[in-house]
């Protein structure tokens, strides 16, 4: 039983119109579901990925309107890294991202920045076998477009912490710039620290949790393993787009492990995806309320057609 690398990445955003507009126009990822909190109706849940919204591929904000900035610190992922598949893709980021205002440090085939609300990026050259997960964009040649997430870095105040219930528990294999490779049949991704001695606090711009991607036949057999390891999940939860488990690993990074579907086209044809609010089953009979208090979103892709 393996896991299949980050199935995916959830953070805050305090602005979802600027969020929208950094990760479809600037990122040139699509907006793949549009939804809502499941606890709280009234704000949004934003999905983005690839063309057909892939795990391995989705990252994903809850919207807190006009929450400030958080500050990543020890047991919080600090920094999302994506692939591209050549020097040439890492070239055009540095061009296309320094063009967009932001600061893009570069180091050899890495290029590091944060999004509009401090959330730390990478972008990196990475010669791999796994297939490029890649959105549609008019300005992004699909050559040059980011291919899914590599990994992501989390901080901890001690990673020997961690070591024995990532390796035994979960089948992470050490490797790697004090990380671990997660890699299953069809993908792989990196799960690294770095140490820190400081607490930070929740807010725009941070990370909530990490998804590991799980086939579902095996979920169940994940719970259990990750119960006998100390790992205190949850129950199985139903987030309707996959099956979903919450625990915290030793250094204090929120986990899940998420199913590989059903995925998002189970209420969407994949033509359509994210284009309307997309309501759980039980929130359905509310939709005229919900659609007025959400925050009004363009569709990033509304003005393709007559470019
Ligand atoms: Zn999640």
């Amino acid at each position: 039983m393996k896991l299949e690398g980050i199935h995916h990445v959830t953070a805050i955003t305090g602005d979802a119109p600027g969020n929208v507009d950094f990760y479809t126009r600037v990122l040139g990822l699509r907006l793949v579901k549009k939804s809502v909190n499941q606890d709280d109706p009234t704000v949004y849940h934003l999905f983005y990925a690839d063309e057909t919204g892939s795990a391995g591929s989705d990252i994903t904000f809850f919207e807190y309107p006009g929450a400030r900035r958080g500050r990543a610190g020890r047991g919080m992922v600090h920094t999302v890294v994506w692939r591209v598949g050549s020097a040439d893709a890492v070239d055009f980021w540095q061009e296309r991202l320094t063009r967009e205002g932001l600061e893009a440090a570069r180091d050899g085939d890495r290029l590091t920045f944060a999004d509009p609300e401090g959330l730390g990026l990478e972008i990196r050259l990475v010669e791999t076998g796994d297939e490029p997960l890649v959105a549609v964009h008019p300005d992004i040649p699909a050559a040059v477009a980011i291919q899914g997430f590599d990994g992501v870095r989390a901080y901890t105040g001690d990673a020997e912490t961690s070591r024995a219930f990532l390796t035994d528990t979960l089948g992470f294999a050490p490797g790697g710039e004090s990380g671990f490779e997660v890699r299953g049949d069809r993908r792989g991704s990196f799960y690294a620290y770095d140490e820190v001695a400081g607490t930070g606090w929740p807010g725009a711009g941070t990370v909530h949790h990490v998804a590991w991607s799980s086939l579902p036949e095996e979920h169940q057999a994940w719970r259990d393993r990750v119960a006998d390891g100390g790992g205190r999940p949850t129950d199985i939860i139903d987030r309707y787009y996959f099956k979903s488990i919450y625990f915290r690993e030793p250094s204090g990074v929120l986990f899940e492990i998420a199913t590989i579907g059903p995925g998002f086209t189970t209420d969407e044809d994949v033509e359509h995806l994210g284009e309307r609010l997309a309501l759980p089953p039980n929130y359905e009979h509310l939709r005229e309320q919900v659609e007025k208090v959400v925050t009004p979103l363009p569709d990033p892709r509304a003005d393709w057609a007559v470019r």
